[in-house]
């Protein structure tokens, strides 16, 4: 075929594709332009999910009828001058509006100010009628129907409506959180009235908008950031460790006003946390980061959600050293509640560990594992004559006891009396009475009740298996019937070939397979049955946040207690009562296993005398 220019309107639909995804994308473009607009009243209808019809209504400066047509083609902005680096408006491809006009039907009607009478310009698939004179408030409606009506395969990638709303509502709070001083109306036949008031300027506005969108919950669980170094200034709000969450939904992100998702800012988040949450958990963060435009590259991907910095390192070093400072300064306040008087009868056991990195290997065959550290554990050596429950799983030098093949019993077995013969001292955890929420294994000591977090307690002792490993044997590693084939983004397949070695000692091998895939042969016996895509893929991304940031050391502790995490015991099994007697009795020889990896308790005692207290018999 001869090389020829394509026309205008296949061009516009393959711009569309990068920035027409679904519905929320086009609503994100409508708002933004509104806003670069100075609107202080922001209105949005959906139907149908935004399938059917999307309005955005502003009253911000308007289009004059002139420039109607600019504003609909290709390549035409008011907002950026010739330096593509200095961006003060969220704006600056010029390219929204065309893209958006030839996948749909787009109406927009505006009067601009000072103009006596508004007018309307219709696209509809490339097609343009108008512009003409049209009755208007001051300001603009942008009005889009039928979406992706000329490319019907895209609609077969929309979701349920139900699903479309929810991603436009939460395109329209990520916005609002960042602009507390306009007013944002959400409506429409296919959802509630949803509506954030204006709250102003400043920093107690800002408080009030998050305090409307996160729920009060967030203002009085988290603490205020506000921190300046070489010309950036972070502010916003952070967590208190005990306030966090199982996924990073709620963690807001902007760059001057935009948000922005930023695997080295999440990065940063995560490392400022680490010590004082599980890895597993996230904080719930809103921060607002204002840098000189100049040393920042919006321009990375048409939806201008992604950044590059000039000098990432000293973002992520200020992020990390400003979170960290604040959760100082403030101190760990527990999670408002009002049962908090009782949860202080619980005395979490936390014993002192001494570093999250890796003692060295002298110190680890010396004592590492002596469990004389720990509170609980008596002075003498365990006597030999204990009654062993799980005769299978007795304690070897440099190997963890883990439980293994457990087969899942049934209800009433597991309410079968369970009797009594560990509640001397010599158990300092006592012994198992039952399980609740398949999570929580309730034990009776001499003079306590203690609960245990059966997924955290399990995690911590493959972890120290896995830290151990590395300094003795290595660890043991099952075959699987089938090589697992993992497709892997090329870097990451390349990042995980070169730790081969150090993965071989944790049990887990792999093989290359072409330039993108990895083929899993075995994995780590103690885990039990893995998802090894899933396991392989969390490895790439450990090793690719920590390898140039952390250093080695660090970065194979991080590698470990991502093994840890795959673990196969996690919440929602359910276990015989001699397998729970097995972990209590493994935990008490491992003094580390009082606090899961991150420090939270594995579990909580709560003496018989504090119950007495409880019921007001003391
Ligand atoms: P960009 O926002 O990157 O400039 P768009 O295609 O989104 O590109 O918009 C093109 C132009 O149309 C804008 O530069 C702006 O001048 C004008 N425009 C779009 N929406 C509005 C609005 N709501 N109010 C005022 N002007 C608008
Ligand atoms: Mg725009």
């Amino acid at each position: 075929m001869t090389i020829r220019q394509l026309s205008k309107s296949i061009i516009n639909q393959i711009a569309a594709g990068e920035i027409v995804e679904r519905p929320a994308s086009i609503v994100k473009e409508l708002v933004e332009n509104a806003i670069d607009a100075s609107a202080t009243r922001i209105g949005i209808v959906t139907a149908g999910g935004g399938k059917n019809l999307i309005r955005v209504t502003d009253d911000g400066r308007g289009i004059k009828e002139n420039e109607l047509i600019l504003a609909i083609s290709r390549h035409c902005t008011s907002k950026l001058s010739d330096n593509i680096y200095d961006i003060h408006a969220l704006g600056f491809r010029g390219e929204a509006l065309a893209s958006i006009g030839s996948v749909s039907r787009l109406r927009l009607l505006s009067r601009a100010e000072n103009a006596a009478i508004g007018a309307e310009i219709l696209v509809s698939g490339g097609r343009i009628e108008g512009p003409r004179p049209a009755a208007s408030n001051c300001g603009t409606t942008a009005e889009v129907c039928d979406l992706f009506y000329t490319t019907p395969a895209r609609l077969k990638f929309m979701k349920t409506d139900r699903a479309e709303i929810i991603a436009v509502t939460d395109t329209i709070k990520r916005i609002a959180i960042a602009f507390p001083h306009i007013h944002f109306t959400l409506s429409g036949p296919d959802r509630n009235l949803t509506e954030f008031a204006a709250t102003g300027i400043g920093p107690q506005a800002q408080t009030m908008r998050l305090a409307q969108i996160l729920g009060k919950e967030f203002t009085d669980n988290t603490i205020e950031l506000d921190a300046k170094r070489k010309g950036i200034r972070l502010t916003g709000f952070a967590s208190i460790p005990s306030y966090n969450r199982g996924n990073s939904l709620q963690q807001f992100v902007y760059v001057n006003g935009r948000s922005i998702r930023d695997k080295m800012l999440s990065g940063a988040i995560k490392s400022a946390y680490s010590d004082v949450i599980a890895r597993n958990r996230y904080s719930i963060i809103a921060l607002f980061l204002e840098i000189d435009p100049t040393d920042i590259d919006i321009n990375v991907h048409p939806a201008k959600s992604d950044v590059r910095f000039r000098d990432p390192h000293l973002v992520r070093g200020f992020v990390i050293s400003s979170i960290r400072m604040a959760l100082k300064q403030a101190g760990i306040r527990p999670t408002s509640t009002s049962t908090i008087a009782m949860l202080n009868a619980f005395q979490p056991h936390i014993s002192p560990v001494a570093s999250t990195y890796f003692s060295p290997p002298a110190s680890l065959s010396d004592s590492y594992y002596r469990p004389s550290t720990a509170s609980w554990i008596p002075e003498t050596a365990y006597p030999t004559d204990r009654p062993i429950i799980a005769q299978s799983q007795t304690f070897k030098e440099h190997s963890i006891p883990v439980l293994q093949d457990m087969q899942i019993l049934s209800a009433d077995l597991m309410s079968a009396p369970i009797e009594i013969t560990h509640t001397s001292t010599l158990y300092p955890l006592g012994t198992a009475r039952a399980q609740i929420h398949q999570n929580y294994i309730v034990a009776q000591t001499k003079d306590s009740l203690i609960i245990v977090d059966q997924h955290a307690a399990h995690e911590r002792l493959v972890y120290e298996a896995l830290k151990q490993a590395l300094y003795a044997k290595p660890l043991a590693s099952q075959i699987l019937l089938m090589p697992e084939i993992v497709e892997l983004p090329e870097e990451d397949a390349g990042r995980l070939l070169e730790h081969t070695a150090t993965l071989q000692k944790f049990g887990l091998f792999i093989k290359s397979f072409g330039p993108s895939a990895i083929a899993v042969q075995e994995t780590p016996a103690m885990l039990g049955e893995v998802n090894a895509a899933s396991l392989v893929q969390d490895l790439a991304e450990e090793i690719a946040e920590h390898e140039t940031a952390d250093g080695l050391k660090a970065m194979l502790d991080y590698i470990a207690a991502t093994m840890a995490c795959h673990s196969s015991i996690r919440s929602g099994r359910i276990l015989k009562a001699e397998e729970m007697n097995a972990l209590l009795r493994q935990m008490e020889e491992i003094p580390e296993s009082g606090t899961c990896n991150h420090g939270r308790p594995t579990y909580i005692e709560l003496k018989l005398a504090d119950i007495e207290r409880l019921f007001k018999r003391r």
